[in-house]
């Protein structure tokens, strides 16, 4: 109401935004925060901050959100993808290097459901060729890798704040980045290639730019929810553990292991695979539908990002075709195999992070509904 009444809207007369940069970059230790209209516009903004575009190659895994994706295709850049690791449902960081080719411009590593990606293994490889490092920790608020916040180890870090966020403005977005130049650059671009404080009217642009700022009435409203995020991701962490120790009971379903670095998961999601072959073959669908009947609302996740059309159709575009030589488009779709996260989204269910704000007595009944369904699988058949 503060922002509202004070007729400062927009970050270029108010307060607030920059005052969630400051919390913002506290919070997760960061030297530098920028925020920005939402995690969309942060990936974006990273790739085109590091100068990554048509001609490049950009590594990704192919379990994640689309806009992973688009951002890659919006650069016109080719995207690679790197097979998941099924038990831990992230990138397998042992299949990176073979990847790499002198076309590789950036990685854009996912912390899928707020836990952390092998990091080291990551960072060790991209060091390696000097390649950049992209944190998507869209899913990731206040996860760590060895006690340090993920978002903080990437050349630069960027999260989303969009309603199904564990720290929601409805939209929003934020990047973190140490390094001082790489947050000027993205400072510029976020903002039509203006400085933010410049003294004097004049427009002229040294590097191209877009309108990613965020509003004053976003930030507002994430300055309030930061307040609780700390005690809600207490209680998704202690509700997630207590959960896995109740399902890694029941045979045929694997919550998602962490990475030994991973010393907090923000839990986005609640995540692991169901072995139909324990439940009398029942299928996923089946079992699914069995669990909303039971009362628990459960998905069954994404589909192979690699396989989908979009990918075909932007590279048959005139930009791609000119850009990329006819061999390596073919070539291109020889190397696009996943056979891990094929398996893997056939077998994934998903709860959502709020059902984690939930009591115990509540993990309690989501375990037993899954016990049921195991118990009555032939009759489900
Ligand atoms: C939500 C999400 C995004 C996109 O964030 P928006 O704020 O919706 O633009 C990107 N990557 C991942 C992994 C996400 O979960």
């Amino acid at each position: 109401m503060s922002v509202l009444r004070s007729g400062k809207w927009s970050r270029g007369n108010g307060q607030m935004v920059k005052r969630f940069e400051e919390k913002f970059a506290q919070l997760t230790g960061s030297r530098h925060c920028l925020a920005v209209a939402n995690g969309t516009s942060a990936l974006l903004c990273s790739l085109s901050a590091l100068g990554v575009g048509a001609g490049d190659e950009v590594i990704l895994p192919p379990y994640t959100f689309v806009a992973t994706l688009n951002v890659i295709l919006a650069r016109q850049a080719l995207p690679v993808f790197v097979d998941s690791n099924r038990e831990t449902f992230q990138m397998d960081a042992g299949k990176l290097e073979a990847a790499i080719t002198p076309r590789t411009a950036a990685i854009v590593l996912v912390h899928m459901a707020g836990s952390a990606a092998d990091l080291d293994a990551t960072l060790a490889v991209a060091r390696k060729y000097k390649i950049p490092v992209i944190e998507d920790a869209c899913q990731a608020h206040l996860g760590e890798w060895k006690k340090r916040k993920l978002g903080t180890y990437g050349d630069t870090g960027c999260f989303s704040f969009q309603a199904s966020k564990n720290l929601n403005s409805g939209e929003g977005g934020a990047i973190l980045t140490q390094q001082e130049d790489l947050f000027h650059r993205c400072s510029l671009f976020h903002n039509n290639s203006r400085g933010m404080h410049r003294q004097d009217d004049s427009f002229t642009y040294a590097a191209p730019g877009l309108n990613l700022r965020m509003t004053e009435f976003q930030a507002a409203l994430l300055v309030a929810q930061m307040t609780r995020l700390e005690e809600q991701s207490r209680t998704r962490e202690s509700n997630a553990s207590y959960l896995s120790s109740l399902l890694e009971t029941i045979p045929g379903i694997y919550p998602a292991r962490l990475h030994s670095g991973c010393t907090r998961s923000a839990y986005h999601l609640y995540m692991f695979r169901y072995a139909a072959e324990r439940f009398q073959g029942l299928t996923r669908a089946k079992f699914l539908k069995a669990l909303a009947a039971e009362g628990v609302p459960a998905s069954g996740g994404y589909t192979p990002l690699n396989k989908e059309p979009v990918i075909a159709a932007a590279l048959k575009t005139r930009g791609y075709e000119r850009i990329y030589p006819a061999a390596g488009l073919r070539q291109w779709q020889q190397r696009n195999q996943c056979p891990e996260n094929d398996k893997l989204c056939q077998e994934a269910v998903w709860l959502t992070q709020t059902m984690l704000l939930g009591s115990r007595a509540d993990m309690d009944k989501i375990a037993a509904a899954v016990g049921k369904i195991q118990k009555h699988a032939a009759a489900l058949l």
